[in-house]
């Protein structure tokens, strides 16, 4: 990889703070985070040391308890996704604690347009983009992958006991072996697709809620252009764009896990460290070892991370006291990957 596309623009980071919930208010819980939108500003308050100076934390941009779906996207994801359209490749991820927002970050509510998530809004952005192209060609594509405990599952495929295997060629570089694709030709369609995948990841699942807080789903389009240029020939361009819900990121000692609950909690700190190491060595431009190694999640988005790719982390955090510690691990490890 070379040096000179390493840096800060590829990388962006933010954090979103979600409202009290019902139960929070109800229960009369004290906020103890602060943000200062219009400078990037978060500061935590210590809810046991109330003389001390709060933590503060400066990121690309913060999203409070009032922030819209739709600012989000457009401040934050809307750039990411021309590049890809541009044929670059590029990653959104949500990171978090349990219960946090990152699934309502990623996919929203879907009765409602306003709430929308990340995911069904770039379907539009892509549809719409190619609506008004004149002289291109585009074929999308769409896969729909889990990682639970270094396995991969294909959230596509009509046998879902299938685990599948990460390889790697030297001309196209890592791959999932088997991964179903399908093409769509329009947002009720790659909806559908994603559909089914969200339907196959309750499968097996005794508590869905448990599951997808253990669990990675990766959800890829694939845009492939092809324009007759100046030249006369023609040119195809591919970007890819992967959008992830990762498994949250509470630390799993204080649930008391032991035996096979411990080594499942292991193999997700595995991976959200080794993201955590991959992104950090990305920004740091003394760094030249890029770990993608370390876990299935980094090798597998290897050609997404890094390079000319964009990424970027959206940190989701709760605004009530009781999650002081949590609130704080997610922020400096958001603050790592800046
Ligand atoms: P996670 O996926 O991180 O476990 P969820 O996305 O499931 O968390 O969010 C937990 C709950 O909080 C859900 O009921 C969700 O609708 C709600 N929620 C999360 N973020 C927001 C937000 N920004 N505004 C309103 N409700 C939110
Ligand atoms: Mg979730």
């Amino acid at each position: 990889m070379s040096k000179n596309t390493k840096g800060a623009e590829s990388v962006k980071v933010v954090v979103r703070c979600r409202p009290m919930n019902e139960k929070e208010t109800r229960d009369g819980h004290e906020r103890i985070v602060d943000m200062t939108v219009k400078k990037g500003l978060i500061e935590v308050r210590n809810p046991k040391h109330s003389a001390e100076a709060p933590k503060s934390f400066t990121f690309d941009a913060v999203y409070d308890w009032n922030s819209k779906q739709q600012d989000l996207y457009e401040e934050t994801v809307h750039d990411l996704v021309e590049c890809v359209l541009e044929g670059f490749n590029g990653t959104i991820f949500a990171y978090g604690q349990t219960g946090t927002g990152k699934t309502f970050t990623m996919q929203g509510v879907k009765t409602s347009p306003e709430l929308m998530g990340v995911i069904p809004r770039s379907f539009d952005h892509v549809f719409n983009h190619i609506s008004r192209s004149e002289n291109q060609q585009y074929l999308v594509r769409a896969s729909y992958l889990e990682i639970y405990q270094e396995d991969i599952r294909d959230l596509l495929s009509k046998d879902q006991s299938k685990r599948l295997e990460l390889k790697e060629r030297p001309d196209t570089g890592v791959y999932v072996k088997d991964l179903s694709s399908f093409v769509t030709k329009s947002v009720r369609e790659i909806e559908h697709v994603m559909n089914v995948g969200n339907q196959n990841r309750s499968v097996g699942a005794t508590n869905m809620n448990e599951h997808s807080s253990r669990s990675h789903a990766i959800f890829i389009i694939t845009v492939e252009c092809s324009e007759v240029g100046a030249d006369g020939e023609n040119h195809i361009r591919v970007g890819k764009l992967n959008m992830v819900d990762l498994a949250g990121s509470e630390r799993q000692a204080k649930t008391g896990a032991t035996g096979d609950r411990l080594k499942e909690a292991t193999k997700i700190n595995l991976s959200l460290s080794a993201l955590s190491n991959v992104i950090s060595a990305l920004v740091d431009a003394k760094t030249t070892h890029i770990p993608y190694r370390d876990s299935k999640l980094t090798r597998l988005l290897q050609d997404s991370l890094g390079g000319n790719s964009k990424t970027t982390m959206v940190a989701n955090i709760g605004p009530a006291s009781y999650n002081f510690d949590e609130t704080l691990t997610t922020l400096r490890y958001a603050n790592r990957a800046k």
